[in-house]
């Protein structure tokens, strides 16, 4: 009943040429109809993106957005409205990489997130242990609060309006993947927690897995009964490798 979403976050790579490159890598390849598949580009090459991919199953995505729905006076940022009329159907909420890099707070992300409901974008949030964390046993306390500030606001029927994403951030861009085992002992955490709340809705999120997914991997991580895809970052920069992982889920 949940349709796998294997989405590719290029993060801030890629130059217009390169761009194009990819892009025509990912045009010439059929996509499986029973997946959904997104690319998260640079905000830059959103336009672009939109454009080469008109009539493919790709779905754009961005990476980031403004905590306010509708623009205004916030230099540098770009508001979820605008994302939707560059063409977006996504965006990510709460990447690791703006959680400690940019100093995001389950506050912050938990309004962006309510700001791209606002404008009809189905925000990815991004969820997941350091690995001090993990190996201290904090798995399930440090996603559930991540969850939490979402959930109190929007409960699981919202949560389910949007995507979740675990993403250990020990895997994230470091080779080490989860082990399947691994990431579907945490999205079922996830799932069970939901289903505490709201059994019917919980069946219906959304959970993909992210960090170090790649072609050889990604069988028998989306093989897991509650991995519903992938958030992919480095193998996605190559149109064949994320080719194969789209046809893996
Ligand atoms: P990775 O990145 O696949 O390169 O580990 C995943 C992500 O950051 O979303």
């Amino acid at each position: 009943m949940r349709r796998p979403l294997v989405a590719g976050n290029w993060k801030m790579h890629g130059t217009r040429q390169s761009v194009e490159d990819l892009l025509l890598g990912l045009n010439g390849q059929e996509w499986p109809e029973a997946v959904e598949l997104a690319v998260a580009p640079p905000a830059l090459y959103l336009q672009q993106c939109g454009e080469a991919l008109q009539g493919s199953p790709i779905r754009l995505a961005a990476q980031n957005c403004a905590w306010q729905a509708e623009p205004g006076a916030l230099t540098g940022e770009v508001s979820p409205s605008q994302l939707r009329d560059a063409g977006c159907e996504f965006v990510l909420v709460g990447h690791s990489e703006r959680r400690t890099l940019f100093g995001e707070t389950d506050a912050v992300i938990c309004r962006k997130f309510a700001a791209a409901l606002a404008c009809g974008l189905r925000p990815i949030l991004c969820v997941g242990e350091t690995r001090e964390q993990m190996e201290a046993g904090q798995t399930a306390d440090v996603v559930g609060r991540q969850l939490q500030a979402v959930l109190e606001v929007f409960g699981v029927g919202g949560l389910a309006q949007g995507v979740v994403a675990y993403e250990p951030v020990w895997a994230i861009g470091t080779g080490l993947t989860a082990t399947p085992e691994q990431a579907q002992d945490v999205h079922s955490m996830i799932r069970g927690r939901l289903a505490l709340l709201d059994s019917d809705q919980a069946g219906c999120v959304q959970i993909i897995y992210g960090g170090s997914v790649k072609a050889d991997n990604a069988v028998d991580l989306f093989g897991m009964p509650d991995i519903d895809g992938g958030l992919v970052g480095g193998a996605s920069l190559n149109a064949e490798e994320f080719g194969a992982i789209a046809r893996a889920a």
